[in-house]
């Protein structure tokens, strides 16, 4: 399905969504109303039938939304037509968690490469991933089409590989780094730090408390 580019908020709350159908298919729930995925994800229901109206999905009134009609749905928007390569630079503490957490858990994106400068992690195959120096970045980037990178590297390191990510064509950064990064408008650049949520989950914890 072809859509013109959806708000990011939206594009989360498809991926929550069709996380909580998921969830719905395996106790062998077949239809759901607005409200009670609502309630699963924390968004109102009119929150969700916003976000379905905007894909083009309406459930009945009666039923509700069919679980497997929604889920195939929402995957055609979400999941690349062909696998999308993600290469990983910093095979670290958190490189590695975040390549054992996600590969295999979607079938269209995967990390098919991670890059290191310590000779005691390049040459090797970690959690099934190939680790390369990262002077092979710009070939091996290249010769897997590879077109999204996370970047696990130190602060101080991140701006530097950022730059050659961009020269080797790389369109979407998920940057963990906390180093903010300048990158060109045809790049979506994602900004993680755990420390954001810890802080904003402190603030409303003593509001609500
Ligand atoms: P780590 O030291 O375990 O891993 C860093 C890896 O990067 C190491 O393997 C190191 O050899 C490699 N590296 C260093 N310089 C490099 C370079 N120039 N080129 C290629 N590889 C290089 O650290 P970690 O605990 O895994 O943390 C990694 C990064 O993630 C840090 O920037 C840290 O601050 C950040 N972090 C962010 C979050 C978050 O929520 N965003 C959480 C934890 C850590």
């Amino acid at each position: 399905m072809k859509l013109s580019r959806l708000p990011q908020k939206t594009v989360e709350r498809l991926s929550q969504y069709r996380n909580a159908l998921l969830g719905c298919l395996q106790v062998e729930k077949y239809f759901i109303f607005s409200h009670e995925l609502g309630n699963i994800v924390h968004v109102t229901p009119v929150q969700v039938r916003r976000d379905l109206m905007l894909i083009g999905y309406s459930g009945t009134l009666r039923k509700g939304y069919d679980v497997s009609e929604l889920i195939k749905l929402i995957s055609k928007i979400l999941d690349p037509l062909e696998i999308q390569k993600i290469a990983l630079i910093g095979m670290g503490n958190l490189g590695r968690a975040i390549i054992s957490h996600f590969n295999g858990k979607r079938t269209q994106l995967t990390i098919v490469a991670a890059f290191d400068n310590d000779p005691n992690k390049t040459g090797r195959i970690i959690n099934c991933v190939n680790c390369y120096h990262i002077d092979d970045l710009p070939v091996i980037i290249n010769r897997e089409k590879v077109n999204m990178a996370i970047l696990t590297v130190p602060p101080e390191a991140a701006p530097e590989i950022s730059k050659t990510l961009l020269t080797c064509g790389i369109k979407g950064i998920i940057n963990f780094t906390g180093t903010p990064l300048k990158v060109t408008p045809d790049v979506f650049l994602e900004e993680y730090d755990i420390i954001t949520s810890i802080e904003k989950t402190s603030y409303f914890t003593l509001k609500v408390g």
